[in-house]
This record gives structure tokens, sequence and C-alpha cells, in this order.
């Protein structure tokens, strides 16, 4: 808006000092040279005029002026063309007086048609010049301008060649003029961030109108129009216009494409700041490690390190970095797709959470190379921490009611058999001390002992179906899918405890049929006893696999599914044990988890085993049979099976 403003204080200068020549009697301001023709008086009115509608634009007014002097400069122009084209004379030339410097003139006291358009075009543009920006009055200025600047330099271009179209500081102040409304034609385009469509017309107009001023100074010269020097001079204008307007139009396209590339840029940068999201690559045979901006916040790394893998090695958490080691060489060998989370210990001694997800792809050469995003979770899994640990408050307290409530259940079911057995066997033992022995009534009440001694041990085997009591539902159920649950119930469970989980499902697993969430129970149990398991596991990686395949050989065909640990293992001597009710070897376990595991999978007609692995650590399976299998046989029946004693 600047430009426009200086513009316009030029040409109101001008066209003021060639007014006051004109009032005034000097030649030396209307003609500035004795041999050059004037500016004429409508001429300088309009400059002022013009002048006047361009500083009201630039720098703000009452826009009806704007529009006064625009009407003023337009009727002035336009009338002077219908006298030079029509050959009239209506008088508009003597408009400000009577012409008195006998000069070259196309009449004395009129002005050239080329100044004439100009102002013509220059009202239009102004007039309707709009207050809001848009992307159409800018194209229009645009043009008018650069059409107006153009016709400017041609007239000023011939003052060399003495061809003159216009007086020399009209053609001057017509170029000014014409680059005051490309300035304002600048600030009216609403996109300010993208060039305007209007500069590689611009441009073109510019070399073609300069081009055509040499042409004409090179004829008035001597030389004949066709002659070699005039033709290279047009022909080589002609072919530079559109080679400069199609190069400014490239420039133009690589800007605004490099524009919005920043744009999206700063957006992304943005986008990371907030979500606390950092992305990276890393090229697995290189080493190459690329982080962003964000990446390097998280990390608390000085943006201008280079990244490597030992860098990164300093800042995690010692007791993580068996993991991110594990990660490492997996990524490295079989190259899956990356999903971990981890802690930083930072130089301030506070710890972060981080949580990693990349993709394996390939990089133009074909290596392999990960890209993903690392994302700082410390707040969330601060508040998960303390969210699980109103969950176990509430899981403890609601243990210890059930308990409780067993507990009063298990007084009162066995309390009875009790006093039984122990009236009975008093009896018994009065009948043998008599003399003589009542032997008979002994063994009767012995037999009674014996009798309510099972009772007891019935209402016992009958506790473990209370931890199954819940009215069975038989769905179709896709294994892969309640794993997938499942994992993501206790993945924050298993991060804990700095488990690194393997998931192999396998694809088209046929469904089966049964209680959904009483499959999900079993894989949850065993997850969490495998998890357990690594508990003191700190020599080797806590790699637990959960793996699901078709079932073969003696299942016959089901589906089965197996979680794979790198714990303590089993010991031979209590392996029978394992799914005994009650058994556990944990401090804080209850012992049911597998018992009622095992009823659950049988009364689904299916089978659940234990078995050590090669390596360390075991290997918990279970196996049910398909969907279409049970359909088959008769699943009700199957479930209503009461479960097995074990
Ligand atoms: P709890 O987990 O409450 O002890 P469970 O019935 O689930 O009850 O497990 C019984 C016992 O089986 C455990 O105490 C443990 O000794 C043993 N066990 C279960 N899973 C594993 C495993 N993956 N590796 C080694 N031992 C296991």
């Amino acid at each position: 808006m600047r430009l426009a403003a200086c513009s316009a204080v030029f040409i109101i200068a001008v066209g003021s000092t060639a007014l006051v020549g004109w009032f005034t009697g000097s030649p030396a301001l209307i003609q500035l040279l004795p041999h050059l023709p004037p500016m004429t008086r409508n001429a300088a009115l309009c400059f002022m005029l013009c002048g006047v509608a361009l500083w009201i634009l630039a720098r703000g007014g009452p826009r009806w002026t704007v529009v006064a002097c625009a009407c003023v400069v337009g009727l002035l122009a336009a009338l002077t063309l219908c006298q030079i084209f029509l050959r009239l004379d209506i008088g508009i030339d003597e408009l400000l007086g009577s012409s008195y410097i006998a000069v070259k003139l196309v009449r004395p006291g009129r002005m050239a048609p080329v100044t004439a358009a100009c102002f013509l075009m220059a009202a239009i543009g102004l007039g309707l010049a709009p207050r809001t920006l848009s992307k159409l009055s800018a194209l229009w200025l645009g043009i008018d301008g650069s059409i107006i600047a153009a016709l400017g330099l041609a007239a000023t271009v011939g003052f060399w060649g003495g061809v003159m179209l216009a007086a020399l500081h009209t053609a001057v102040s017509l170029s000014v003029l014409g680059i005051g409304l490309l300035a304002l034609a600048w600030h009216v385009d609403d996109d300010p961030v993208g060039t305007p469509p209007w500069l590689p017309a611009s441009a073109a107009i510019g070399v073609v109108a300069i081009t055509m001023g040499l042409w004409r100074a090179v004829v008035a010269g001597g030389h004949s129009p066709f002659a070699l020097l005039p033709s290279i001079v047009l022909g080589g204008g002609c072919l530079m216009a559109p080679v400069l307007g199609l190069t400014v139009y490239l420039a133009q396209r690589a800007h605004t494409q490099a524009a919005a590339l920043r744009r999206s840029g700063e957006f992304l940068t943005e986008a990371q700041r907030l979500s606390r999201t950092g992305s990276f690559s890393w090229r697995v045979s290189t080493d190459t490690v690329t982080y962003s901006e964000q990446t390097y916040r998280t990390h608390g790394f000085d943006s201008t390190l280079p990244v490597t893998l030992d860098l990164i090695a300093t800042r995690v958490h010692p007791d993580d970095l068996p993991l991110l080691r594990e990660m490492v060489r997996l990524a490295r060998g079989p190259g899956s797709d990356l999903d971990q989370e981890y802690r930083l210990l930072m130089p301030d001694l506070t710890v972060k959470y981080l949580h990693l997800v990349a993709r394996a792809t390939r990089d133009p050469e074909g290596q392999r190379e990960y890209v993903g995003a690392i994302q700082d979770i410390t707040q969330r899994w601060l508040a998960e921490e303390a969210l699980g640990k109103v969950r176990s408050e509430l899981a403890h307290v609601a243990r210890v009611t059930s308990l409780g409530v067993l507990t009063a259940s298990i007084a009162h079911e066995v309390s009875q058999p009790l006093a039984g057995i122990v009236t009975n066997a008093s009896t018994c033992l009065r009948m043998l001390a008599a003399e003589p022995p009542n032997v008979e009534g002994a063994m009767e009440t012995a037999r009674r002992t014996i009798r309510d001694g099972n009772r007891a041990s019935d209402v016992i085997a009958g506790l473990r179906t209370l931890f199954v009591k819940r009215a069975a539902t038989t769905e179709s159920v896709d294994l892969n899918e309640a794993a997938r649950e499942v994992i993501a119930l206790s993945r924050s469970e298993l991060q804990r405890g700095r488990v690194v989980l393997r998931v192999e499902l396998a694809g088209d697993l046929p469904s089966v049929a049964g209680d959904r969430v009483q499959l999900q129970q079993v894989i949850l149990n065993l997850l969490l006893n495998a998890s357990d398991a690594m508990h003191e596991v700190d020599d080797r990686p806590r790699q637990l696999t959960i793996q699901t395949a078709h079932g073969e050989g003696a299942d016959g065909g089901g589906v089965c599914l197996a979680v794979r640990d790198a714990g303590v293992g089993l010991d031979p001597r209590t392996m029978e044990r394992l799914f005994e009710a009650f058994y556990t070897t944990k401090s804080w376990g209850m012992g049911i988890g597998l018992s009622v595991s095992r009823s659950i999978v049988e009364s689904h007609r299916g089978r659940l085993w234990a078995a050590a692995n090669d390596g360390p650590g075991a290997t918990f399976s279970f196996s049910i049979p398909r969907e279409a299998q049970v359909l088959a046989g008769n699943l009700d029946a199957a479930l209503a099976t009461p479960m097995p004693a074990d």
C-alpha cells in the first residue's frame, strides 16, 4: 500500500505542477524543454484526480470521493476519445481555458489518444476498486495497471526516438499511475500468500510495450520498419514476452507450492507440539535416524545433534533398555511393525512415558525403513496409574467382600455335616464302650459319619462351580478378535510388567461357538499368569507370545490358542496339580484361575493343557472345536453338562 500511496503523491505533484505552469504561464513547468510537447491542462487535472483517488484507496477515506474523481476522469477521457475518433469538437479541450502556448500537439490543448485511453482505464479501475478483498477485482486492477504502466513505458521509450506518443512527464506519470494500480491490486487480493495470477500477463505486456516503443524509435531513427534491426527488435521482443510470462508463471507456481508446503509444515509442527507426538524415521541398513522437531523436544536432545541408536540409549530408562534392544533386534530381523511403550530417564531424573508405533516401509533404494511416531503419554500414563490404583483397591474390596460371603456360606454349608460327624462319632464311641458293645449300632453311626463326610466334600467341590455360575450364552466367537480385545485390556498391565508382547494370530481362523466373555476370562487368566511367571526374570527379555492356529491332530480340526512365556517354567513334580482348585505358588494367588479356566474350556468341549518349553518358560494352550463341529453335535447339551471335577 505504501507503493500505491507514493505513486499517488508523485502524480499529484506532477499534475499540480503542470496546472500551476498553465495558470502562471511558465512553459518550463508544462513542457520541461522547449522542443517537447506539453502536458495538457486536462491531463494535469486527470493526474491530480487519479492521484487523489489512489491515495484515498491506499490510505483510507470516504469512498464517494474516489467514485467522484474516477467519474470526472473517465468522462474527460471518454469525451476526448470521442473528439479524436469521431472528429467532433465539443469544446472539452478548452475546459480550463484556451490554449496559448504554440507547441506541437495533436490539436492545440488536446490530450494524446494514448493518454486519454490510459485515463479511461484508470478511471474504471479506480471506480470499481472494492472495499473488500477479492480475487476478481485484483485481477482486473492488475491487468488494468499493467496496460497503463506498459503504455506509459512505451510512450517514454519513444522519447529517445523522437516519436513521442505523449509528453515525456505525461508518459512517466502514466507509468507511475500504472505501478500504483498494480500495487493496489496486490493489496486487494484476498490470498496474500500466493502471488497474483495477473503477474505473468503483466510481465508479458510490459515486454511487448517496451518492444513496441523500441521498434518505433528504431524506425523513427531512419530504419525501414522491416529492415534487419527493427525486425530483430520486434521479433525478439515478441518472443521474449511469452517466454518471460511463462517464466514468471512457473516461478509463481513454485512459490505458491513452496508457500503451501511451508504452511502445511507449520501446521504439522504445531499439531505435533499440541498432541505431543513427534515423528521419526530409521533406515535399518545404515542406522540413520531422523527426528522431527517435536521428537527432539520429547527426548530433550539439542536439535543440532545427529541422532544415533547409541544416543537414544543414553536417554532410555535403564530398566527399559532390554525392552528397546529386543525391539531393535526384532525390527532388524523379520521386520514386523513396531508398537512399544517405554520410558525415558531425563537428565533432571524425571521419567517420561512414551508410546512408539512404526511401520516398516522401503526407502527409495529399496532398503527397509521404519517410519513412525513417538507420543509422550506421561500424563495419560499417570492418570491411568491413578485409575489403576483405585481399581485395584476396589477389586481388593470386592474380593474381600466375596470371600466374606464365601466363608459364611462355607461355614453354613459345612457346619451341618461336621456337627453330624461329631455327634455320630461320639455315639459310635459310646456304643463301642458299652458292655456289651453295640456293634450293630456303632456300624450304623459309622456309616452315617461317612455320609456326612461325603456331604461336606460335595459342598467344597460345588464351590468351584460358584465361580463360573453365570448363565452361559452361546454365540459365534472369533477367537482372534476376542484375543485382541483382551490384549488391549491388559496392555498397560503387561507394559507395567515390562513384557515384550508378540501377537501371531492366524488368518482365516474359523469361529467357535461359545460364551465370548468366558473364553476371554480364560485368555486373560493365561496372559496374566504368563506375565506373573516372568515377574522375576531379569536376565532375558520377558517375551510373551500369543498365538492362534487351526487345531490339528487329536483335536479334530478345531481352533487352538497358545500363550507362551519365558518365565520360571513348570516343575514336573507339580504339573499334575496346576489345575487343582486352590493350588497356587504365589503369595497373592488364589489358585482358582486355572481350574476355572479348565472348567470353562471343557464346557466348550475343548481341552486346556500346559507344557514346558524347550527353552525357559511354559506354554499354556487350549483348543476348542469349530462352530460347525459343535453345531453338528449338541452344544447346548455340552454347556449343560456339569463341570468336571479336578
Ligand atoms: P493363581 O494365579 O492365583 O496362582 P492359577 O490357578 O491361575 O492361580 O495358577 C495356579 C498355579 O499354576 C500358579 O500359582 C503357578 O504356580 C502355576 N502357573 C500358572 N501359570 C503358569 C506359568 N505360565 N508358568 C509357570 N507356572 C504357572
